[in-house]
């Protein structure tokens, strides 16, 4: 589903390039983390599969499509089709956690009907049931993570992408955070999370992608952090 081929991507400011020559295929429903140290290129992967930052040289598709010859209509419909969470949640203050979630939906054009059931659905799923009228503010950081899964989730994307969505929470909320992306996963979503939390890493036994200075340097079924481990 989510298709790299030799993708290299140098910024513009840079001589190095933060990701080269990439070769990566993520089916459906795959849970994948990407590891490795500060500056090893996991956020850049992440935001080329949503298509913020495009290539230097290579390819990427989804689904078929390659992301470097779409036009800004299908560049949008590529968006919808992903939900991103953010380590700093990322959520409208002066929203409610209501809002925040609806907000997801109006911009994308769903109906106020679908609204109506959805928001409640999901809030309920991700253990807010009864917060809706809270403010960012009011909330601890796991529970504005919350809100920022389901801010991802409400539009049922193909693809979860989660840049160091544990980085502000302490153990407790992280691994709530970790089994939410879990279950998230068991209903057939596609969850990629770029993360230094190497317990965790270690605890799921998913597949994991360990990038170092821009390159793919393991990619294990069932993988750890490090070998050290
Ligand atoms: P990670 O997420 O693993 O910390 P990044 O993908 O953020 O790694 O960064 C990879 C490399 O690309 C680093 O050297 C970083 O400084 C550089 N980089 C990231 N974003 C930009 C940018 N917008 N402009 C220039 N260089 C960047
Ligand atoms: P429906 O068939 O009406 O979509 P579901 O039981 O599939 O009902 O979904 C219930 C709620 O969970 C919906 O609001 C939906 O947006 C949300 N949802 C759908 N897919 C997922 C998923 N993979 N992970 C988490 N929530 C989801």
């Amino acid at each position: 589903m989510i298709d790299f081929k030799q993708a290299s991507k140098l910024y513009s400011n840079r001589t190095q390039p933060a990701v080269s020559n990439i070769s990566l295929q993520v089916d459906r429903g795959e849970f994948v983390f990407f590891v490795g140290p500060s500056g090893a290129g996991k956020s850049t992967l992440i935001k080329l599969i949503f298509r913020e930052q495009a290539l230097t040289s290579g390819e990427i598709k989804i689904e078929g499509r390659d992301l470097s010859i779409l036009k800004e209509s299908e560049l949008l419909s590529h968006r919808r089709k992903i939900g991103m969470v953010f380590q700093d949640y990322r959520l409208l203050k002066q929203k409610t956690v209501y809002e925040n979630v609806a907000f997801a939906l109006e911009v994308i054009g769903r109906s106020p009907e679908e609204i109506r059931s959805k928001v409640p659905a999901v809030l309920a799923e991700v253990g807010l049931a009864g917060k809706e009228k809270a403010f960012p503010t009011e909330l601890s950081g796991g529970e504005q993570q919350r809100v920022g899964i389901a801010r991802a989730i409400v539009k049922d994307p193909l693809i979860i992408l989660a840049d160091e969505p544990t980085g502000n929470l302490d153990r407790d909320n992280a691994w709530q955070i970790m089994e939410l992306f879990e279950a998230i996963n068991r209903r057939g979503t596609t969850v990629i999370i770029a993360t230094h939390a190497l317990d965790m890493v270690e605890h799921m036994k998913k597949r994991v992608v360990a990038l170092e200075n821009g390159l793919i340097i393991r990619d294990e079924r069932q993988g750890s952090y490090s070998y050290e481990h």
